[in-house]
């Protein structure tokens, strides 16, 4: 006999209907051709030929289970990067590791703290897995170290910190982010989300990996969505401490990620080559086009990643303007932004075609 009385209608758990579903970027805009795609942060340049070649040859291959190790790729990622294959824990994008790590360490009761402006799956987890998100106040629009330990309290289990941040494009540097970590309770993980550490220059810059090294209870998660423009096939790595990448390994899929993921993923990486391309058009355009928009009146939030967000007065109109010329940009106002835009660096031409838009908005606002 049931000892419990079953409810008299479907009920999730409490929280997961104040969850705002995540919208992502825009992709097409009806009746117009030739879009240009700036709302989702994906590579100008496209995958690696190489990349795209592995997936194709996989076509007569999709009866079969991928390899749920991925350890051809954690093999290849250890070595690139100088790490423990063993550490290195593949997902369905970046996103699934966030949240297995959230939905590992955290339930009812729990804290998850993130820094104001910071990317949105990791409240989105946090309310799915049944804790509190906490958002700590940002100085510039850039994470403050002191303002997010101020909001570390017994309940705190996870602080998420994506470095640089989306949107903003601002970023910690190393020093900053050992300050953070060494205020942290060793019962607390800090989860450094590198998803565009590819993109960085600044000398100052630290991925996180070696603080990974240090401590059991850090974090680095990093995708193959951004410079490596595999965003399609979802897929992500966690470099974690032993006892983590256990946890992670427990709770996964046990073919979490698809072997045309893995293939193509290990092609790309071999293609070191185009990441160095990509990089160095990003940084080129993304300072030619930052520059061109500041002479235009428009403020621009300086961004080490490959995306800028612009101060607006009327975000919505401008995205709507530039959407009427047939270029997708995104909103900001579920990052409690909505006088900023979100803009993509993409190709010469299509930020070529941003600045003749912007051009003519503000011509037609004067
Ligand atoms: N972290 C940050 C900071 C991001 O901007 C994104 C993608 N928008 C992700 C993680 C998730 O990326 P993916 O799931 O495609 O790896």
């Amino acid at each position: 006999m049931a000892t419990h009385s079953s409810p008299e209608r479907l009920q999730p758990r409490p929280g997961i209907l104040d969850i705002a579903p995540y919208v992502g970027g825009e992709a097409n805009v009806e009746g117009v051709q030739r879009v240009i795609r700036l709302a989702s942060n994906e590579n100008a340049l496209g995958p690696s030929p190489q990349a795209v070649e592995a997936y194709t040859a996989l076509a007569g291959e999709l009866h079969r289970y991928p390899d749920g190790g991925s350890v051809a790729l954690r093999e290849a990622l250890a070595e690139l990067h100088g790490l423990d294959s063993d550490r290195i824990v593949c997902g369905a994008g970046s996103d699934e590791l966030i949240s297995l790590l959230v939905r590992s360490y955290a339930g009812p009761g729990d804290e998850v703290l993130y820094s104001a402006h910071g990317f949105l799956m990791y409240p989105i987890a946090a309310k799915s897995a049944g804790a509190t998100p906490v958002r700590a106040p940002e100085s510039n629009l850039t994470a403050d170290v002191d303002a997010l330990l101020s909001q570390v309290g017994e309940r705190t289990r996870l602080v998420f910190l994506a470095n640089p941040n989306n949107p903003t494009g601002t970023y910690l540097g190393g020093g900053e982010l050992r300050r953070l970590h060494a205020g942290l309770p060793a019962g607390c993980i800090l989860v450094i989300d590198s998803a565009y550490a590819e993109y960085v220059e600044a000398e100052d810059y630290e991925d996180g990996a070696a603080l990974v090294r240090e401590a059991e209870n850090v974090v680095m998660t990093r995708t193959f969505s951004k410079i490596y423009g595999l965003a399609a096939l979802r897929l992500g790595w966690a470099y974690c401490s032993r006892p983590v990448a256990d946890v992670l390994n427990r709770v996964r899929g046990p073919f979490n990620v698809s072997q045309p993921a893995l293939s193509a993923g290990l092609a790309a990486l071999g293609d070191q080559a185009h990441i160095a391309a990509s990089r160095a058009h990003n940084s080129r355009c993304r300072a030619w086009f930052s520059e061109t928009a500041s002479a235009l009146g428009v403020a621009v939030l300086p961004s080490v990643a490959n995306f800028v967000l612009l101060g607006v007065e009327d975000a919505d109109d401008l995205r709507l303007f530039f959407k009427s010329q047939g270029i997708l940009t995104r909103q900001m106002s579920a990052y409690g932004l909505p006088s900023h835009l979100r803009v993509t660096i993409g190709t010469e031409d299509e930020m070529q075609a941003v600045v003749e838009a912007l051009s003519k908005y503000q011509g037609e606002g004067a």
